[in-house]
This record gives structure tokens, sequence and C-alpha cells, in this order.
């Protein structure tokens, strides 16, 4: 289920909540009880970015400790 942030404009709280992408525009309450919140835009790990491939941490494989 994807998480959404919002942020609340009476406390300023920002909190995330775990809902269906149905009801991601549904009004949130914060955890102080206050309903006046906004949905935050969220970068979410949806596709991603190619990480370079772990290398380096050791030279045994390059031939140096031989
Ligand atoms: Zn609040």
């Amino acid at each position: 289920m994807p998480r959404y942030d919002y942020r609340c404009r009476s406390c300023g709280e920002t909190f995330e909540l775990s809902r269906p992408m149905a009801e991601s525009a549904e009004p949130a309450t914060c955890p102080a009880g206050h309903d006046d919140t906004v949905k935050l835009l969220s970068a979410v790990a949806v596709g991603g970015v190619a990480a370079a491939p772990p290398q380096g941490g050791g030279c045994c494989g390059g031939g140096c400790c031989g």
C-alpha cells in the first residue's frame, strides 16, 4: 500500500499515512487531531535511480593483494 505524506496546517506537523491510492485525496487527520491537512508530494521510490554498482572497498579484485 502506498504511503503518503501530509502536513497539518494547524500545527505544522508532518505525518505519513498508508492508504489505498484511491483514498490518497481523502482528508487526513493529523496525529494531533486537526483535519486541516494537505498532501505532500513525496518522492517515493518508484522506478528508481540506477545506482552505481558496488565496487571499491578492497583491492583484492584488482590483483594488488597478490
Ligand atoms: Zn495538527
